[in-house]
């Protein structure tokens, strides 16, 4: 049997949408299978460099996410004890090799929101939520894929498929591609707070702060409000439960450590992620591909000693 010229996506990320919207404007027929009912919010990636822009900017996304975020030309390093400015870097060093010179904070959120606007424009373009892929098993001339949906479990053949189903990826795993790396035993604190930093302490949209005690980072985002946020990174101790992490008490010391004032913090967001370096054996076999963080996921290029 002739296998359909469609071309499959498993997740709904950033890196799937993208990915549809890529294949869309070059004429092919793409669904999206993406596990959840609607895009996952949570606070995750916010910063868009240069490069991603350019990309972004092929396919007609770069002014729109350059609109619903807010544009950085500056970061600093800083001492967290003393408070001391160490550095600081301006991308407009950059102008001339790329025509943005900034990065832009957008949410990664609201740029898969902004591929799914487009998509649903474009003729033979499809997504399917609350569809998770399950099986994948490589057919001469395409592929297969088992989908299970609150309907049951259903076959889609097509001519590719496109792993975009994050760092768990179904789709490596069904094909046996390995993820050697190592998973660092202290976890990443992602507390989000209405609380203006920058006009507090004139900070920028992106700091860092280096501690041998606790590092931070502090990034300003805009919100789903337009309100504006502050988004504080931490490391936990590597033998912190994620109760004390997550807890109200943890929170708010680890923020009053941070930033001590007199009233308690307002959070609106707190989450605790693992970190990994790991990348996929392969990204593409026969007619599977893999992208994003199904294919590779990385903090920092060197081994980083937990507290
Ligand atoms: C705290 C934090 C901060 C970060 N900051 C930045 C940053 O500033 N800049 C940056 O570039 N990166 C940042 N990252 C990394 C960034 O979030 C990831 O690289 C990005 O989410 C990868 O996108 P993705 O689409 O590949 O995967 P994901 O965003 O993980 O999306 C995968 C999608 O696949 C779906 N899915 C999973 N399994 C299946 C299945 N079997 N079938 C169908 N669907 C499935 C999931 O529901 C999900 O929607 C950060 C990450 C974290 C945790």
């Amino acid at each position: 049997m002739a296998m359909p010229d469609r071309i499959l996506i498993a997740g709904g990320g950033p890196v799937g949408m993208v990915t549809a919207l890529a294949l869309a404007r070059r004429g092919y027929a793409v669904t999206v299978f993406e596990a959840e009912a609607c895009v996952n919010d949570a606070p995750r990636a916010a910063t868009t460099h240069p490069v991603t822009l350019e990309l972004l900017a092929g396919l007609g996304l770069a002014d729109d996410v350059i609109r619903r975020g807010l544009t950085a030309r500056h970061f600093q390093f800083r001492d967290r004890p003393s408070g001391e400015l160490i550095a600081e870097f301006d991308h407009e060093r950059l102008r001339g090799d790329t025509p943005f010179p900034f990065v832009v904070q957008c949410e990664q959120h609201k740029l898969a929101r902004l591929a799914i606007e487009r998509l649903a424009l474009m003729p033979g373009a499809e997504i399917r939520c609350s569809a998770r892929v399950a099986e994948v098993e490589e057919r001469p001339g395409g592929v297969e894929v088992t989908v299970e949906t609150a309907r049951g479990r259903e076959s889609v053949r097509a001519a590719f498929l496109v792993g975009a189903d994050g760092g768990r990826s179904t789709v490596r795993k069904c094909l046996g591609i390995e993820f050697p790396g190592y998973t660092f035993p202290a976890r990443f604190v992602v507390l989000t707070t209405p609380f203006d930093f920058e006009a507090e302490r004139g900070y920028c949209y992106r700091n860092y702060f280096s501690d041998p005690a606790e590092w931070a980072n502090l990034f300003k985002l805009e919100g789903d409000d337009g309100r504006g946020q502050g988004r504080v990174v931490f490391p936990t101790r590597s033998e912190e439960r994620e109760e004390e992490a997550l807890g109200d008490a943890g929170v708010e010391a680890r923020l009053q450590r941070f930033f001590p004032k007199r009233t308690p913090y307002e959070v609106a967001h707190r989450n605790l992620y693992r970190v990994h370096q790991r990348v996929a054996q392969t990204f593409r076999r026969g007619r599977v591909l893999l992208a994003g963080d199904a294919a590779h996921v990385n903090n920092r290029k060197r081994r980083w000693t937990p507290m």
